[in-house]
Parts: C-alpha cells; structure tokens; sequence
C-alpha cells in the first residue's frame, strides 16, 4: 500500500502538489490526523509515528493516478473535456448578487436556490478579508452565499477547511460521524478544478467526509497566480498601473483588472505565465472535468456566465433554478452561443494539456 511517503516521493518533490489538501484532510478526518501543512501550504508529515499506513491519502491525490481507470470509467470521463450533458449561458436575476459577482453570478444564484429548496445546508465558498486575502468558508445560509459572491484571486484551500470544520466535530471518525449526519447532511462546494478532482476521488473510494458532498461545483482555471511582492512588482510593471489602484481581478482568456478609476486593463496569460504556481504549469484541467458542473466566463458576453452541466443531478438543479434565481441568456438573439462556448471550452482545455505537456518534458522529463 503506497502511503504518503509516496506522496511526497512521486508529488510533492517534483512539484506537482497544488495544494489541495486532500491528503491532509483525509488524514485529519479518518485517522489520527499525521498530516499537516508546511508555512507555504503544503502537506507534510505532522507526526510520522501517528500514520498507520492505511494509503488514503495517496487515493484521493489527484496527480497519483491511483485506480485511475476505473475512477475515470465510474465517472463517466470522456475526452477532450469530461462528460458534457447540456452548455448554458446565465446570470443571476438578483441585480444584488449580479452586482458582487465575478461574471453572471450564476454560482451564487444556483447555491442560493438549493438554500432556499433545502437542497443543501451547507456550502464550502471562499470569503473575502482584505482585498487579495481570501479564507476558505464553510456557509449555511444564502445570505452568507451571496455575501461571499465573486472572483478571489487566492489558493483556496476547501478541502483543507473542511477537514478542519470536519475534524472540529469529535476527536475520531466514529464519533464525528453522528454530529456530521446531525448537522450538515447534503454540502455543495466550489472549487477549482484540481480541488473538484480530489473530492471527486474522496466520493469515489467512499473516504469521509464524501458522503456529505451533494454536489460540486467547478470554476475554470487557467491556474492560480503567485502575487508575492515580486509577483506584484512584475504585474504592475506590465500592466503599466500600481497594485493599490486595483479594484478587481477577473481571469478569461486575459487577466483582467479593472482599475479603481473603472479603466480596464487585459494582460495576456503568456505575459504572467511565469507567474503561475509551479503545479498550475503542470496542470491538465481547465473546464473542471470532474465536477457536476462548471463555470467560466470565458465564451459568454460580459456579464454572463458560460456552464456546462455534467451529471443529471445538477441539470435538475440548473432546470428548478431557471426564472427563479437564474435567467438564461436569450438565445434568440446569439442561436449559436452556447456551441461557440462549447468550442471556445474545448479550445481553452486543448492549449492548456498541450502546455502542461510541454512543460513536464521540459521540467520534469515526464511527459
Ligand atoms: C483562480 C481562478 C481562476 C479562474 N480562471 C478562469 C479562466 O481562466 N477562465 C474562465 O472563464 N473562468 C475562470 N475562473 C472562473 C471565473 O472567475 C468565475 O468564478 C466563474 O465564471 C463564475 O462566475 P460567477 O459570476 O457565476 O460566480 P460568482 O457568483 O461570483 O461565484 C463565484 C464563487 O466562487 C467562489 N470562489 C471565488 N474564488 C475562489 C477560489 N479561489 N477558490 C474557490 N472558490 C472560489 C466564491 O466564493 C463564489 O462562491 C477562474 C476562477 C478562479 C477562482
Ligand atoms: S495514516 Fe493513512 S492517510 Fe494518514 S498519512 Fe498515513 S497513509 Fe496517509
Ligand atoms: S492530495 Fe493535494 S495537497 Fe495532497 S499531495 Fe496531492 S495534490 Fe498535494
Ligand atoms: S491551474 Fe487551477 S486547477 Fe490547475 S493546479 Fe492550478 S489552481 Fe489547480
């Protein structure tokens, strides 16, 4: 049984670790908890003695490919994008959650609407405390969904936070278990897709705390990047603008900040690529391919939201959200909006594998 030590060998050391916390919260909410995160966010051994060898952790790692075929042929997996049942174009109808959101609000919308269906009473966002600063929360409400509406530009650490919230219940599974059930039964959580992919591995080989996921929700990503001070210096040198006239970041086919003056600047991703984390240059995942569903602006007019539903338990949901919270965009004015989508997706993704590609054989001699 391959354990963390693997992890460490096979992952970790060769910087394909992007910090989803999946093994440590594994780790944290099944057994003894030997996992914990080094200063910079990756998982490392706590206490060694406290591992018992049981091997979940190198499970669920996304990049350890453990069981990968039969994982891939459960979920239904097909090429070049993951399963594809229907594309969409929406926003929210509140003009209040349209006004905080990153694009058409429909993230929010589509969470506030299983709130208010009891569908879910529980949902893992991320929620701003300064402008660049981002925690990983656990709401269960929809006013604290739409409170935490919008783009945060920071390695949201989900799974972690839930291992935390999870293993604050009791101090073993067993006695976790109950209050678990007692208190949140059905959570939906947002993250990207490396993020997706874990939870969906933890579903997978039925590892706690899974059996609470109701659905995952999966945002695009072109990869996360590293705004340190030097990272920050290099921005504000390309973009030409200092970094506290920042209003807002945004990520579609550009990064796009939007000044507090309103003026909008588009940097294209070459330019900041050297910025990225180095896992996100490894990365294959742009369109959240394991998620139920998925969300980008890329593809859509501004403000709307490009989706694509995978699985018959968020097509419902999109369905019962549709002129309640989530208005479609009107396609009588665009018919062919949601193939271009669809095909600017499949593009996105294509450039995205083909760069990782490049980019193992040429860092790790792996490809
Ligand atoms: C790092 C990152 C990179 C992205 N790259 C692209 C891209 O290349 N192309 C593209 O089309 N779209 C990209 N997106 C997705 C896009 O920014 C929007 O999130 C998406 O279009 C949904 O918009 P919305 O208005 O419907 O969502 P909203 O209604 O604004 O809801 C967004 C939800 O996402 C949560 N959230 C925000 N930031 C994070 C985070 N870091 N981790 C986990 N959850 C978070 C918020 O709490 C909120 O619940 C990226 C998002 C992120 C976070
Ligand atoms: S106890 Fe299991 S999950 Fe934790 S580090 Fe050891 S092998 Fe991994
Ligand atoms: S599960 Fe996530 S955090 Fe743990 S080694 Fe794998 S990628 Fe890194
Ligand atoms: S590119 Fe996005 S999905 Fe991929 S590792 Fe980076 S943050 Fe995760």
């Amino acid at each position: 049984m391959k354990t963390f030590a693997n992890l460490q060998e096979e992952v970790i050391q060769k910087g394909l670790c992007h910090r989803c916390g999946g093994c440590v919260s594994v780790c944290t909410a099944i057994n003894y908890g030997a996992l914990g995160f080094n200063e910079e966010g990756y998982p490392q051994y706590k206490d060694v003695e406290k591992c018992i060898e049981c091997g979940v952790c190198y499970m669920v790692c996304p990049e350890a490919a453990y069981e990968e075929e039969a994982f891939m042929k459960a979920i239904g997996w097909e090429p070049p994008i993951g399963p594809v049942l229907a594309v969409k174009v929406g926003r929210a109808i509140s003009p209040e959650i349209r006004q905080r959101a990153t694009d058409g609000g429909v993230v929010t919308a589509l969470l506030v609407h299983l709130f208010k269906r009891g569908m879910i009473d529980g949902a893992v966002v991320a929620k701003r405390i300064s402008p660049f600063k981002v925690v990983p929360s656990l709401v269960t409400s929809a006013e604290e969904v739409i409170e935490a509406a919008g783009f945060y530009h920071d390695v949201s650490a989900g799974v972690q936070d839930w291992s935390e919230k999870y293993s604050t219940f009791a101090p073993s599974f067993e006695e976790m278990r109950p209050a678990m059930v007692e208190k949140l039964k059905r959570v939906a959580i947002v993250g990207t897709p490396c993020q997706i992919h874990t939870l969906r591995k933890m579903q997978f080989f039925k590892v706690a705390p899974s059996e609470t996921f109701y659905m995952l929700l999966g945002l695009f990503c072109s990869g996360h990047f590293n705004f340190d001070e030097a990272g920050r210096k290099k921005l504000e040198e390309i973009g030409g603008f200092k970094w506290d006239d920042i209003a807002k970041i945004n990520i579609k086919d550009a990064l796009i900040i939007t000044l507090q003056n309103g003026e909008v600047k588009r940097i294209p991703l070459d330019e900041v690529e050297d910025l990225k984390r180095p896992a996100c240059k490894f990365c294959e995942d742009y369109a959240a391919e394991f998620a139920d569903i998925s969300f980008g602006g890329i593809g859509a007019p501004d403000g709307w939201t490009s989706v694509i539903i995978r699985t018959p338990k968020a097509r419902g949901a999109f369905a019962d959200a549709r002129r309640k919270t989530i208005e479609e965009f009107p396609l009588e004015e665009d018919p062919k909006l949601t193939e271009k989508v669809l095909e600017t997706v499949k593009k996105a993704t294509e450039i995205k594998k083909e760069k990782a590609k490049e980019n193992k054989k040429k860092y790790l001699n792996n490809g």
